[in-house]
């Protein structure tokens, strides 16, 4: 056996021992050591993570990895990935479902455009969408990594909470405007108008949808009747 799958045995036999904490069993000691954690509810009121846990049938609570990484890899012939299937994104930065939609939408438009499904051109267009979300979701997931340091203990997690949380707010407004207007548009559906204080940028793959869908219009409106 090598070192790597020795390490890969182990690592599974924690995940499914049932003394791991992790998996489906309850992992009571977390729940024990994190009982007085105050929370607020979206109505408003205060509670402690312990009267959500009490609230909850036992076995609904369990531990899971929180995996955090970027992938190289999309795609690989005829299949395609997209949302957490190739970027898992920390919770914490509350990312994860827009980039995964934001994903969708990229890879839609490109397929809209697509002039044949040969390999060739399948492949073509794979690349254009990872090379349009990569670097776009590298900065989310850098973003959601420098929340999550908020949390960490020691003198890390309290620096980055100490400069986040004194940041004025005229420079918050420019990181998050950063991030919100590269929000990819569907380009092969009637434009709406922009209501979002943040314009987003005209995206590769919007631009390519939109001259197909303009064309396709203009042949349509040129039609005889
Ligand atoms: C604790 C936690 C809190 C989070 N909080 C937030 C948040 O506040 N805001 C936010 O935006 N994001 C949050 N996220 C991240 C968010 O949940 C994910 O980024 C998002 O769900 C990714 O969507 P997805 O469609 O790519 O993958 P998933 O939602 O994982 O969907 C994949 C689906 O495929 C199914 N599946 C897997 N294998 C197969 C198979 N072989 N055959 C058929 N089906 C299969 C799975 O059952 C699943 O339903 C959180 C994640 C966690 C773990």
């Amino acid at each position: 056996l090598s070192r790597k799958s020795i390490k890969e045995a182990t690592e599974q036999r924690f995940r499914t021992s049932e003394n791991s904490g992790w998996g489906t069993f309850p992992p009571q000691s977390l729940c024990d050591e994190t009982r007085d954690f105050p929370v607020q509810l979206n109505d408003g009121t205060h509670r402690t993570l312990g009267a959500l846990y009490d609230l909850t049938p036992k076995d609904l609570i369990s531990m899971v990895m929180l995996e955090e990484k970027v992938f190289d890899t999309w795609y690989s012939g005829r299949t395609v990935l997209l949302g957490d299937a190739c970027h898992k994104i920390h919770p914490g930065g509350g990312q994860g479902v827009v980039t995964a939609l934001h994903d969708a939408i990229a890879l839609a438009n490109l397929l809209y455009a697509l002039p044949s499904s040969t390999n060739e051109e399948v492949t073509q267009v794979f690349e254009e969408y990872r090379e349009e979300r990569h670097p776009i979701v590298t900065q989310t997931y850098r973003s959601a990594q420098m929340i999550r340091k908020m949390t960490d203990r020691g003198i890390d997690g309290a620096l980055t909470l100490f400069l986040a949380t004194n940041m004025p707010s005229w420079l918050w407004r420019i990181v998050l405007a950063s991030t919100l207007k590269a929000r990819p548009q569907v380009g092969f559906l009637p434009e709406i108008k922009n209501r979002g204080t943040v314009v987003p940028i005209a995206s590769p793959s919007f631009l390519k949808a939109k001259a197909v869908y303009d064309f396709e219009g203009s042949l349509h409106t040129a039609a005889p009747v």
